[in-house]
């Protein structure tokens, strides 16, 4: 029954379709892994075993009767803890949250129940989904499958650290910055952050709204494309949901072919020997090896500059604090989770239990970027940050139109480092931001991107991440290269990469 934990979606869909094996078996295997490994991993907030069985009972019960399921139907997931879900505690790993139940589903839970999915439960993350490590959780951090006295990327570093430890087949994650993509090469699995308004936003936990977008995180670029159609297509709750076909990825991801594409390398994306600084030897070398391979496949391998991608940095750390600093003014200690009253205050006013409150609930980073953006967006100061950082954000984005009209998708390694040891950054917020300093600029643009996993950095046997990003509504391209690059890996591999990670201690 174990074995079940290994197979992927597809593999699972296939065997519930011919009755090998049922829905309440293959959660009832996740949830037992779950019991068994994450007193060591800490993937998880909060399992709700009741739940998914229930789903899975339900799905068996409609199968048995011969009704048509959709294609994922009986195979568990697990979701990010930013996205709500009726019922169940949903928390953004912040203690300003704690015990709060939400009334509703986000439009990606409810799509993931009208599929039929059993959701194993919340995964843990940055909290409010800032920060590259899952160590600014409210708590506590996530560890990585691989080695767990690192980090497994963040912010949703608790969805990638339970697929990678299968203990959820696949989850969903949300993307700002990085926070699928980078967390999928620190833990050797796929995330894709889709176009931005592909996935509808309506029911996330809001970090930055004009960057905010959910996606797949999974063990393989199909399953990733399946997990994709379920979750994406027009929602009229979200006013930025794009009012149009969702991306053939599906099929992109079948195809599997990258003969007579043109694929640019991003020069400013450590992508070349000499722009590398950052970046760590032996991830740019397994970059370049995947790069050889496409080529191998009939792909022309070409390089490209966009010159405004080094100050993209510098803008999403003006843009992401402003949105954040607005959104996050509604936790007021009047309508979510914690209340704080003050101490020594016999008759406390609103407001200072609110700042009782947001001093109490609220984690350094998240002060620090509220303090932030407020300051950029202040009076006088609005047009000299967040306006200049406007700016730089629509020249990012021609850079990339100039980029697509020589080349159909553009790659670089994901991260600049393997998965670091916990503690190592955590206290310099500078080193941490720039982790995703290969991730932002696709984000700055609203376009897609997907995170494959290209190999084991030598030096120390850990996962490094290739990324391959492309025009906004052109998904079902990553999903084309990517399924390419990941056959011609796993058979170099003799096998998936997560194949090689060592095997967990069993506390249960
Ligand atoms: N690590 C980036 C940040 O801290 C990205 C976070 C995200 O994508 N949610 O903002």
């Amino acid at each position: 029954m174990s074995d079940l934990i290994h197979l992927t979606a597809a593999e699972l869909a296939q065997k519930l379709a011919t009755d090998e094996i049922t829905s309440v078996e293959v959660t009832e295997a996740h949830l037992a892994r779950i019991a068994d490994v994450d007193g060591e991993i800490h993937a998880f907030l909060h399992v709700d075993a009741d739940g998914a069985l229930a789903t899975a009972r339900d799905i068996d019960a409609r199968h048995a009767a011969g009704e048509d399921l959709p294609a994922l139907a009986g195979v568990p997931i697990a979701v990010k803890d930013v996205i709500t879900t009726r019922g169940v505690p949903t928390t953004a790993g912040s203690r300003i949250l704690e015990g709060w139940i939400p009334p509703y589903d986000a439009t990606v839970t409810r799509r993931l129940k009208a599929a039929g999915l059993p959701i194993l439960g919340k995964t843990n993350m940055d909290e409010f989904a800032m920060g590259s490590s899952t160590e600014h959780s409210g708590f506590g951090p996530t560890h990585n499958p691989w080695d767990t006295g690192r980090i497994p990327g963040g912010s949703g570093g608790g969805s990638a650290a339970a697929v990678a430890a299968f203990e959820a087949p696949i989850a969903v994650g949300t993307d700002t910055g990085g926070s699928i993509r980078q967390p999928g090469a620190l833990t050797g699995t796929v995330g894709v952050k889709p176009t931005y308004g592909g996935v509808s936003r309506y029911g996330l936990i809001a970090l930055a709204s004009s960057l905010d977008q959910a996606g797949p995180v999974t063990r393989s670029v199909l399953d990733a494309a399946l997990l994709h159609e379920v979750i994406a297509g027009h929602d009229p709750c979200d006013s930025t949901s794009i009012d149009g076909p969702v991306p053939p990825v599906v099929e992109a991801a079948r195809r599997a072919d990258v003969d007579g594409l043109k694929i640019g390398v991003v020069r400013e994306l450590g992508g070349s020997a000499e722009s590398s600084g950052g970046f760590q030897p032996d991830v740019v070398a397994r970059f370049e090896e995947s790069l050889r391979l496409l080529e191998g496949a009939g792909a022309e391998v070409v390089e490209v500059s966009c010159p405004s991608f080094v100050h993209a940095l510098a803008a999403y750390y003006l843009i992401l604090p402003s949105e954040a600093s607005s959104n996050l003014a509604k936790f007021d200690a009047m309508r979510y989770g914690l209340r704080v009253l003050p101490d020594r205050v016999s008759d406390p006013t609103a407001e200072q239990v609110m700042a009782a409150t947001r001093e109490a609930g609220f984690g350094s980073e998240v002060k620090r970027r509220i303090i932030l953006g407020t300051y950029a967006l202040s009076s006088g100061y609005w047009d000299a940050y967040y306006g200049s950082a406007q700016k730089v954000r629509t020249l990012i984005r021609r850079d990339f139109d100039a980029a697509y009209e020589k080349v159909d998708v553009l790659v670089s390694p994901t991260a600049p480092t393997t998965a670091f040891p916990i503690g190592a950054k955590v206290d310099d917020p500078l080193a941490m931001y720039l982790n995703d300093i290969a991730t932002i600029p696709a984000s700055l643009a609203g376009m897609p991107g997907l995170s494959l996993p290209s190999g084991l950095a030598d030096e120390d046997g850990l996962p490094a991440g290739i990324q391959v990003l492309a025009p906004a509504m052109a998904d079902d391209r990553l999903y084309r290269v990517a399924a390419a690059l990941e056959s011609m890996l796993v058979e170099q591999w003799g096998g998936p990469l997560l194949a090689q990670a060592p095997e967990l201690e069993v506390t249960r």
